[in-house]
Formats: structure tokens, C-alpha cells, sequence
């Protein structure tokens, strides 16, 4: 296959960059002072930089690229879709034999009656989707008033202008007009950082029961759904007390709401099963997906509906659809994915082998000095750093400087770590081996150790 080598030396490749290229959710005037990283090639679990330095990719990419980097079933499958048939539409009445396969692909693998997809070109697109879906079926339902979404505080579910309405994150609130109007938030089930004296179990009911409350405080039938993560993952890999997700079921069964889990992140194996609703217990009406779908490999989204909800929304025209709802080549390459992902059994490898070793690893990370809290389930964890554990406390220092000097540190020692203020994150490739877990556990431990001695140096522990 062809090889794109010929890149600029990499000072000029950051001063194009700083000079045209906007980055997301980045202080541009920040970055153009220091200059970007440049990748320009990836293999398995290792990013490689434009200076020839190999990184250890612990987020993969954005939680995306699931079956990890570099596999060439997938490039050649988007060859050959391109060149047979690089772009048709699904609107007025056209499909298209990737689509077709795809959507019954899904139908097969997502649990209970969750058979129809509506596709988007990310997760951003399908929630906005969702807002609309949701919408539109109570109105057709003859309750055109159940149209407020409830959804959580610290939420992550896309930058758009509905997705981001429906996200919790308050940063992003601040600007531009969010949240759109019918939209609310409840309390989230955090409880490392908001549990205070409760147990576990006892403070993830009170945080379900807080969406009876809205639900009663808004009014039963003006109330069209409630969307959450199964596990919020930008919010800081936030796994609820066990007591949690059976209460939201129960309520949104007996309340007559719309459960739509954002699959987005737990989708296609991150939680050791196909889809993190199975882990958790969750029986969702309407599901998001996008990232592991195509491992990241093309722009692809989608909301999986149930059967009940497809029959309502197909009774009428749904006016909505996306240039690239469907893309050819997107849902070859997807196909090909979710080949490879059952095929090479990565889900098994997940839940038997790669989770459960990362889990012994993660409880030993846990006895850091630095470590309040190391949570994780299937491939997605977090590390809370606190100079007392015990209480659970913050740093002196502002909120996110440790964390901040953290991934600096990680950086320097070869590994992609996010941190969400003062807490470090990891959602690798599920392919890790063992051995690259291993590596990844010694990177870490190295990064700790030097981010402690740091503020100890500068008087901040
Ligand atoms: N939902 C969740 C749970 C996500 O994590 C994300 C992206 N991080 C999105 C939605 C938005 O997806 P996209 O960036 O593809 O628009």
C-alpha cells in the first residue's frame, strides 16, 4: 500500500499548524507558544511522532480505535468500497449494499428488541438525532408536550448545539448559548467526589431517585426521555454504585420515559460485552453509537432504536437526515470492524484475559501514595489523585494543576493519559496485551513517582 512519508520537518509542520489550524477544545494562543505533537503513524498500541518517538496510546485516540492501530483489512476494504462506490445517499427511498449490511449487523448484536439504525457521521450527530427522535415520537404519539430531556450534570455527549445542550459539562455551557431550552440536568452518581459520608449503595439510589424528583418537579407528561452514559467517560470514567442503574430502569419503566444509554464510549467491547448496557443491566429504548463502531477508522454514528420506537417514527416522515448518514465507505469499513472484532474474538479477550489483568494491575496502582481512588471496569479506568486519602481531599493547589503536571509527565514517559482536573484516565486499544499492559503499568507507576517528587520539590504535597 502507498506511503505518505514526505512531511515537512516538524517546526514548520507547528508553525502552519499554530498559524491556520484551530484545534478543538484547545487555548490556541497556549498551544502556538509551545507547538503541537505531530503523529504521522501508529501500529497496534504505539502512536509514533514526527520525531520518530514511539508513544504508548492509553486513550486510544478519543476511546475509539478499539481494534487498535494499523490494520490493513480495514484500508483496503475503504479502497475497494471507494472505488466501487466512494458516496450515494440513503434519502428518497435509495440504500446501498454496505448500509443494508450494516444496519442488520447491528440489529443482530445490540441487545433486546434494538433492531433500526439511523445513521450519523459521529456521536455528536446522533444525539442531536436523539433529541429530535424523542421529540417527534411522543408528538406522534399524540403527547406533543413530553418533550423535555433529562440528563445528568458532568455529562459528555457531543459539542453540537443539542448534544452539547444534553452534555452537563458546565466549561462548555458558559459559551455560545447552552443548554437549548427543554433540556435539564440532575446530579451525577460520583461518589469518590460527591458521595461525602454516604456508603456507595446509599448514595447511588439517592442519586437515581434524583430523576423521580425531576420527573415530578417538570411533570410526568411533559418529560419525553432520559439519556446517561452507562459509565460517564469524559466526565472522569465515572462507574455508578451498583444500586444505581436498576433504580433509573425502574423508574423510567413505571414513569413512561424514554431510556436512551450513549453508547458512544462503552459500545463495541470497552466493558468486556458488546455494549456497556449489557454489563450494567440496562434495557435502553434508544442506544448512541459512533467511535469503536468503525474503531475510528471513518466518521461514523448511529441510533439504534428499538422495535417499539422504529414503528412510531416510521409511521410518519421523519424530517432529519445528514448529507452522510450511511456513508458508504464509512459502513464498509465499520463492517469490516465488527468482522474483525468477532472473528479475533476481542470482546472475549477483553473480558477473559486483558480486563481482569489490567483490573490486578489498577488495585496495585492503588497503593501509590498520589492514588485516593483506582477505579476501572473492562477497559476504562481512572486514577483519583489526593493527598489524602483517607478523606478523600483535594490538592492546595488550583483544581487540575496536578493533574495537568501528571500528563505532562506521561508524556515525557512515552504514554497518553487524559486527566479530567486532578484525576488520570485510560481507555487503551482493547487489543492490549498483557505485556503492553505491563509497559503501561511501569509508564504510569514512572509518571506518578515523578509527578510526587515534583510537588514535593515545589512545595505543594
Ligand atoms: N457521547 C459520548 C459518551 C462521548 O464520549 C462522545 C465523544 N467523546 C460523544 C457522544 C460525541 O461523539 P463525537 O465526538 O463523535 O461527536
Amino acid at each position: 500500500m502507498k506511503r505518505i512519508d514526505n512531511h515537512l520537518p516538524t517546526a514548520d509542520l507547528q508553525r502552519l499548524d499554530a498559524a491556520h489550524h484551530l484545534h478543538p477544545f484547545t487555548n490556541g494562543a497556549e498551544l502556538a507558544e509551545k507547538g503541537a505533537r505531530v503523529i504521522t503513524r501508529a501500529d497496534g498500541v504505539m502512536l509514533t511522532d514526527s520525531e520518530g518517538v514511539e508513544i504508548l496510546d492509553g486513550m486510544a485516540g478519543l476511546w475509539c480505535v478499539n481494534l487498535g492501530y494499523g490494520r490493513k483489512e480495514l484500508a483496503e476494504v475503504a479502497a475497494a468500497q471507494m472505488a466501487q462506490l466512494p458516496y450515494y445517499n440513503t434519502f428518497f427511498q435509495t440504500t446501498h449494499p454496505p448500509v443494508v449490511a450494516l444496519s442488520a449487523r447491528i440489529a443482530e448484536l445490540a441487545p433486546g428488541n434494538l433492531n433500526h439504525v439511523f445513521f450519523a457521521g459521529s456521536g455528536s450527530e446522533a444525539n442531536d438525532t436523539n433529541i429530535r427522535l424523542v421529540r417527534h415520537y411522543w408528538a406522534l404519539k399524540g403527547k406533543p408536550e413530553k418533550k423535555t430531556v433529562i440528563s445528568r450534570k458532568n455529562a459528555y455527549h457531543g459539542s453540537s448545539m443539542g448534544s452539547g445542550s444534553l452534555g452537563g459539562m458546565a466549561g462548555m455551557h458558559a459559551q455560545g448559548g447552552m443548554p437549548i431550552p427543554d433540556i435539564t440536568h440532575i446530579d451525577q452518581p460520583y461518589w469518590y467526589g460527591e458521595g461525602g459520608d454516604m456508603d456507595p449503595a446509599e448514595f447511588g439510589l439517592a442519586r437515581a431517585r434524583a430523576l423521580e424528583a425531576e420527573i415530578d418537579r417538570i411533570g410526568e407528561d411533559k418529560v419525553a426521555a432520559f439519556i446517561a452514559e452507562p459509565i460517564q467517560g469524559a466526565g472522569a470514567v465515572i462507574i455508578p454504585p451498583e444500586t444505581y442503574w436498576p433504580e433509573i430502569q425502574r423508574i423510567c419503566d413505571e414513569r413512561d420515559i424514554l431510556l436512551i444509554a450513549d453508547e458512544v464510549i462503552c459500545g463495541f467491547g470497552r466493558t468486556g460485552n458488546w455494549f456497556g448496557s449489557q454489563t450494567l443491566g440496562i434495557r435502553p429504548d434508544i442506544m448512541t453509537i459512533a467511535k469503536g463502531l468503525s474503531s475510528g477508522y471513518q466518521p461514523i454514528g448511529g441510533s439504534v432504536l428499538s422495535d417499539e420506537v422504529a414503528e412510531v417514527i416510521s409511521s410518519d416522515e421523519f424530517a432529519h437526515g445528514y448529507t452522510y448518514s450511511g456513508h458508504p465507505v464509512a459502513c464498509a469499513v465499520a463492517l469490516e470492524n465488527l468482522r474483525l472484532l468477532e472473528e479475533e474474538k476481542v470482546i472475549e479477550h477483553v473480558r477473559d484475559t486483558a480486563a481482569p489483568y489490567l483490573a490486578q494491575k489498577w488495585r496495585e496502582i492503588g497503593d501509590h501514595p498520589m492514588v485516593g481512588e483506582a477505579r476501572i471496569i473492562g477497559m476504562m479506568g481512572a486514577l483519583e489523585m489526593s493527598p489524602d486519602k483517607a478523606n478523600r481531599a483535594p490538592f492546595k493547589a488550583e483544581k487540575g494543576t496536578v493533574g495537568l503536571r501528571c500528563r505532562e509527565r506521561c508524556f515525557a514517559n512515552g504514554l497518553v493519559m487524559r486527566h479530567v482536573g486532578d484525576t488520570m484516565i485510560i481507555s487503551p486499544p482493547l487489543i492490549m496485551t498483557p505485556a503492553d499492559i505491563d509497559l503501561l503499568f511501569e509508564r504510569v507507576v514512572k509518571s506518578l513517582d515523578e509527578t510526587l517528587a515534583g510537588l514535593k520539590s515545589d512545595g505543594l504535597w
